[in-house]
């Protein structure tokens, strides 16, 4: 699926959810799920509602964390958080979060090959699978490295 293509099923997918809930479909809500899907990467809030002031489209952070957390409610899209700030992006690309529990850093890990095989199971449900959430916490390398004991090399000179 292109970004595009994903775009075009999020505003679906808002519409009809906005409608289910008996919520206003307002141009505030689909100008931010517009321009969530033109971040990059993962984002906070601030920063959408920063992006937005940017294009010169004015509209309260009240009505972005508002908004956001709809976007969040309908699943198009996904949050997590690290340290004090939750932090989004767009549903619909599989990949892992290798999130470290000491200096919080967030590497994306882009396993197709795992991701299949972590998908495989729910198909015996009688559910299709389209992509996949996930996060894995643990130490990551930089950190692991740094709680090494001091020298391992035992060469002598
Ligand atoms: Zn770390
Ligand atoms: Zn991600």
């Amino acid at each position: 699926m292109t970004r595009q293509e994903s775009y075009i099923q999020a505003v679906k997918i808002f519409n009809r959810w906005l409608e289910q809930k008996h919520l206003r479909k307002t141009p505030e809500r689909f100008a931010i799920l517009k321009m969530a899907w033109q971040m990059s990467g993962h984002f906070g809030v601030d920063a959408l509602h920063e992006a937005l002031e940017n294009t010169s489209y004015h509209v309260s952070r009240a009505t972005v964390y508002n908004t956001v957390s709809l976007l969040e409610d309908c699943g198009v899209l996904r949050r997590y958080q690290t340290g004090s700030e939750a932090q989004y992006e767009t549903a619909g690309r599989s990949h892992l979060h290798l999130i470290c529990n000491r200096c919080g850093a967030v590497r994306e890990y882009d396993a197709s090959a795992d991701i299949a095989s972590l998908l495989a199971p729910c198909r015996y449900e009688g559910f299709t699978p389209a992509w996949l959430s996930a996060n894995v916490y643990g130490i990551c390398a930089d950190c692991a490295a740094k709680a090494a004991p001091e020298n391992c090399n035992t060469s002598t000179n």
